[in-house]
């Protein structure tokens, strides 16, 4: 049987959602891309547009490679208009709800071979799979963000995923000239179980005042050789996504280490949710970040 993905629907079209429609179609996959209101559709179109305009100004990708693959992704505004799909990957709020919900719509819709995946970053594989009619054909296929620039992709398999589905992810995720690595389905798989908890320290670090939020990213920065300091990586990931990682690692593990911070928490509340509010450990409204503490 020929198990070839050549067309991939995508649900939901935020950060997540265009960024993989752009690295798959530039890759030559049909994209269907779905979300719960088509003008987000049309505005992930649109950012899709500049993102791969940016690319070519870059030299990244020739001008006529973004007009063939935005030729390639279509808006798909019912769920329905991804029955021709051969894998479907829903990247959607992290609600488990929300997303058990449209497994729970989409299924019907959908060929008996079809390969259903969440991009979750922290719900249970096993736990999401049992929403759908096939928990053979179901995986996590963890993209990072942005999907463009990031090489990883992390593939978790549910206690249910066949070899099949497993294979397929693999050639899918190397088609897109990424990287998989595979994680068991634990809270938060691999990357996040990592990253969150230092974040999480680094936010108790400053919390105790051992260190000023400038003096914590230079020492990560120059003494650990971190890219980006902790707390500038926190405000990039968003203070409420890290926070909810790490009530998963709390609540899945029941381990006290992975006690959110407390200051982290009054930042949530706060609103202060990094640079999507602009302000985080860093106020971004001038003209350049200046620490909050
Ligand atoms: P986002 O808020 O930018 O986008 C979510 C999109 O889902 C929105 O456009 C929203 O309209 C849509 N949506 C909500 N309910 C829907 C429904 N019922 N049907 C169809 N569409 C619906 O969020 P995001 O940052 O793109 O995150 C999406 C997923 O990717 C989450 O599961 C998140 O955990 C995961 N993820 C996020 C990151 C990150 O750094 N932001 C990294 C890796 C994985």
């Amino acid at each position: 049987m020929d198990h070839q993905i050549k067309t991939v629907g995508i649900i939901g079209a935020g950060q997540m959602g265009n960024g993989i429609a752009h690295v798959a179609s530039v890759a030559g996959f049909d994209i269907r891309l779905h979300d719960i209101a088509e003008d987000r559709i049309n505005a992930a179109l649109a950012t899709i547009d500049g993102n791969m305009a940016r690319q070519v100004s870059k030299g990244a990708i020739a001008d006529e490679d973004r007009r063939t693959a935005m030729s390639r992704i279509v808006s798909a505004p019912k769920l329905e208009d991804l029955g021709p799909c051969d894998l479907v990957i829903e990247a959607a709020t992290e609600s488990e709800e929300v997303k058990r919900k449209i497994f729970t719509a989409v299924c019907p819709h959908l060929r008996p071979d079809a390969i259903l995946a969440s991009n979750t970053s922290s719900i249970s594989i096993t736990r999401l799979a049992a929403a759908t009619d096939r928990p053979e054909h179901f995986i996590g296929i963890h993209f990072m963000n942005p999907v463009p620039l990031m090489q990883l992709v992390e593939l978790i398999r549910g206690i249910a995923t066949d070899d099949g589905t497993f294979e397929r992810a693999k050639g899918f995720v190397a088609a897109l000239h990424k990287t998989a690595s595979v994680s068991e389905d634990f809270p938060a798989f691999i990357v996040n179980r990592i990253l969150l908890p230092m974040i999480n320290e680094a936010v108790y670090t400053l919390y105790e005042g051992v260190g000023s939020v400038e003096a914590i990213d230079t020492a990560m920065k120059l003494g650990a050789n971190h890219p980006m300091g902790p707390l500038q990586l926190a405000d990039f990931i968003g203070l409420d996504t890290c926070l909810s990682v790490m009530q998963v690692l709390h609540d899945g593990l029941a381990d006290s280490k992975y006690r959110p911070c407390p200051l982290l928490v009054k930042y949530v509340e706060a609103g202060w949710l990094g640079r999507k509010t602009k302000r985080g450990f860093y106020d971004y409204r001038g003209e350049k970040p200046i620490p909050t503490r």
